[in-house]
């Protein structure tokens, strides 16, 4: 067991860039995941880079977002420097979308708070100035919103970069590992990693970062993880010309001319299938969106889980009980993976200080009713 070791649970985007970051700052890694039975929200995301609307009322939150959206182009550079692979990113900015004035209204309210608070650019825009840049809309969108840090990339391609990047790094990436008891061990003080095979690994610091799996694994060190399953729907259309240079929150064209088309927000347990209404419901607000895409062939729908705590902010935290026990739970990894990357990972490996004011980030706050933020992401 070397004093730097790092064993990371969970390969999704959280615990793919949370061990990629430490393995950059030099920690040795280890990182286990599930494989394929797991729900995994990212391979079904709809891969936007974004802060405009991040951490009302919570300004760590939006401090924090905006932080890692500016870290994106850097990130995205390293990645395809060390592994090859492009994951394309593009960040000129992207659109919320509004359908009327009272939505307006409130949205305009949002970001002026948000921006008077930590400082995140955007700009109001009605019908005829959101035409201007977004020439596709069609006639019964209201107007929207702009924010120049935001864009999106490839979220699969990002998720394939961060585990070439560990492999490549020399980092141990083990798959087909389910986690079931992590152990504080008395006499090095480490812990022991146990799956249900019965194989073990063992290091002086572990991070659980399981996604859904952190809510049965937090315990066991001492920390709290009331991770939900959220599921969304999102739609993806045949390849069509360009029409649309930017991301926005209802549709998104690909470098390769497919459209996104997203997404619902639903309630449902771990049913990460498709429905027919809330694809008719996507489709259409779409269509209201963009009438180009009504002669759009859609060529595939699929439902993902969202791992969304309850007030819908991330959790980071070392175990107080069991020093050298980290937890990360975050919806937004693809906006957050430059921050998870630079911040997190050399952060849980003991490379790097833990950031400023990040106890509101602790989980016990589910605990206590005061100091949760209902909706605040
Ligand atoms: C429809 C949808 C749209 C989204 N859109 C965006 C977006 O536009 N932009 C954005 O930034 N974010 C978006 N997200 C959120 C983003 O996808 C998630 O924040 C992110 O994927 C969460 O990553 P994760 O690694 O925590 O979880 P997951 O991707 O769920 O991965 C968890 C991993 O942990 C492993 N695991 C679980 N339990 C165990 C165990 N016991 N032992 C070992 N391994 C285990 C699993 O194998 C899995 O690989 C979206 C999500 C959804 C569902």
């Amino acid at each position: 067991m070397q004093a730097r070791e790092l064993i990371v649970i969970g390969g999704g985007l959280v615990g793919a860039a949370i061990a990629f970051g430490a393995a950059r700052a030099g920690a040795p890694v280890t990182l286990l995941d599930q494989g394929d039975i797991a729900h995994r929200a990212s391979r079904g995301n709809f891969g936007l880079v974004w802060v405009q609307s991040k951490g009302h009322k919570v300004p760590r939150y939006a401090r924090w977002s905006r932080d890692a959206v500016t870290f994106w182009p850097a990130f995205a550079k390293d990645l395809l420097e060390l592994t090859g692979v492009d994951v394309a990113l593009e960040q000129r900015g992207g659109f919320w979308i509004g359908f009327n004035d009272a939505e307006m209204q409130a949205r305009g309210a949002m970001l002026a708070a948000i921006d008077g608070a930590v400082g995140v650019p955007y700009e109001m825009l009605d019908h005829a100035a959101l035409r201007e840049r977004l020439p596709a809309i069609g006639p019964t969108v209201a107007g929207g919103s702009f924010c120049p840090l935001d864009g999106h990339a490839n979220p699969l391609l990002l998720l394939h970069a961060l585990h070439a990047g560990l492999k490549a790094l020399g980092a141990r990436v083990v798959s087909s590992i389910d986690v079931t008891q992590v152990t504080c061990l008395e006499k090095t003080s480490g812990f022991e990693v146990r799956g249900r095979d019965g194989k073990t690994w063992h290091a002086p610091r572990v991070v659980l970062a399981a996604g859904l799996g952190n809510k049965e694994l937090a315990p066991q060190v001492g920390l709290h993880a009331p991770a939900l399953p959220n599921r969304g729907q999102v739609l993806i259309t045949e390849r069509l010309r360009p029409f649309l240079s930017y991301p926005t929150n209802k549709a998104r064209q690909t470098n390769e001319g497919s459209v996104q088309l997203g997404y619902s927000v639903e309630d449902v347990g771990l049913d990460d299938g498709t429905t027919v209404d809330a694809i008719e419901w996507i489709a259409r607000r779409a269509m209201a969106t963009f009438p180009v895409l009504s002669s759009a062939r859609l060529v595939r729908a699929w439902g993902a889980l969202r791992v969304l705590t309850p007030d819908g902010l991330p959790i980071y935290q070392e175990s107080a009980a069991f020093p050298g026990a980290f937890v990360a739970t975050s919806h937004s990894g693809v906006s957050l993976a430059g921050a998870h990357a630079r911040i997190i990972g050399p952060w849980f490996a003991g490379l790097g200080a833990a950031p400023d004011s990040f106890d509101v980030f602790a989980g016990e706050r589910f605990l206590d009713p005061n100091r949760s933020f209902s909706n605040a992401h």
